[in-house]
């Protein structure tokens, strides 16, 4: 027989578990349904598996909207703010540490911590947890969503898709939910990589492999339109180029990379103005006269 409920949600990740917790808080009879033999499997993976749960910055207008998508993350943040997340789990018994850059972290340093204790409030609170079942159809017939997994069929007043995103999809987020909303007459866009390295077509590359520039400005432009701009450390790899600064700023270059040709620039020394730098390199220069330009730039 079909099981009814008032809330389905798919996709046991970070989103949908709390989107179940929070439901069914609110009295409602919620399932939960992921593809994979555990929820939160991505989660596993964060902050090198220590799992990077919240900053403790201030979450204030200016700080938010450095970030693409500023204004919807206002408004997230003013419904369910990084205090309110530290609070949700210290008072679920999960202890949490603030390191010096205001990371959070739970005390162990063990994401599955964070997977456990996640899962300790969703069975707490009553959600029915199906695992291993892939939704392949969700159809609306008269009121009701019909949710066809590869094992059942459930029937539910709302329906919540939270499948993720597509990276990393040996975690369980393979672009389904991307169908589902499309099907259902909502726009897509286009999902593209952000918070990754940039390949680098110049073979020079390679040879720099290795090397680790801090404090340095990162700008890309678009057809030299400068499209976003880093400040921090870079690390140059067998494929191009990696770092903070770079992950930050992938983003954009993603968004951009099938408009025209795309650079990046390196400022090595943001500090220093160009007269500056001038006189600084005529002075090692002159101070260093007996060597080759590559040993006094190695130094
Ligand atoms: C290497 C790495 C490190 C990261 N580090 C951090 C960090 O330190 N801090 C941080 O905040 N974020 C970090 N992130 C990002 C974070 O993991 C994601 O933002 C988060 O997992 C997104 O949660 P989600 O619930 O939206 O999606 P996901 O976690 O991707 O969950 C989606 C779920 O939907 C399920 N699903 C998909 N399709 C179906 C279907 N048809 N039927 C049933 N189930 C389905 C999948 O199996 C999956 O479990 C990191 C990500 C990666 C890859």
């Amino acid at each position: 027989m079909d099981e009814k409920y008032d809330v389905v949600i798919i996709g046991g990740g970070p989103a949908g578990s709390f989107s179940a917790i929070f439901s069914s808080q609110r009295g409602k009879k919620v399932s939960l349904i992921d593809k994979n033999n555990q929820i939160c499997k991505k989660l596993l993976l964060t902050g090198k598996g220590k799992c990077n749960l919240t900053n403790m910055n201030e979450m204030n207008e200016e700080y938010i909207s450095k970030y693409r998508n500023g204004k919807f993350l206002i408004n997230v943040f003013h419904q369910f703010s990084n205090i309110d997340l530290f609070n949700f789990f210290e008072n679920n018994g999960l202890k949490l540490k603030i390191d010096t850059g205001k990371r959070v972290y739970p005390e162990s340093e063990n994401a599955e911590d964070v997977v456990k204790t996640i899962r300790k409030i969703l069975d707490n609170n009553k959600v029915r947890i199906f695992l291993k079942e892939k939704v392949i159809g969700i159809k609306k017939e008269k009121d009701s969503f019909i949710i066809k997994t590869d094992k059942r069929t459930l029937i539910s007043e709302k329906v919540v898709i939270a499948t993720g995103g597509k990276s990393f999809p040996e975690t369980g987020s393979e672009g389904d939910g991307f169908i589902f909303a499309h099907r259902f007459g909502h726009k897509i866009i286009k999902p593209v990589p952000a918070l990754c390295g940039i390949e680098i077509k110049e073979e020079f590359i390679k040879n720099w492999q290795g090397i680790n520039l801090k404090n340095v400005c990162v700008s890309a432009f678009l057809n030299n339109k400068r499209i976003g701009e880093e400040f921090g450390e870079v690390l140059f790899t067998h494929y191009g180029v990696s770092g903070p600064a770079i992950l930050n700023l992938s983003g954009n270059i993603s968004e951009n990379i099938n408009k025209g040709e795309i650079k990046i620039v390196i400022n090595f020394k943001p500090a220093l103005n160009e007269e500056i730098l001038d006189r600084r390199l005529q002075r090692e220069i002159k101070e260093n006269s007996n060597k080759t330009l590559k040993n006094l730039f190695k130094n």
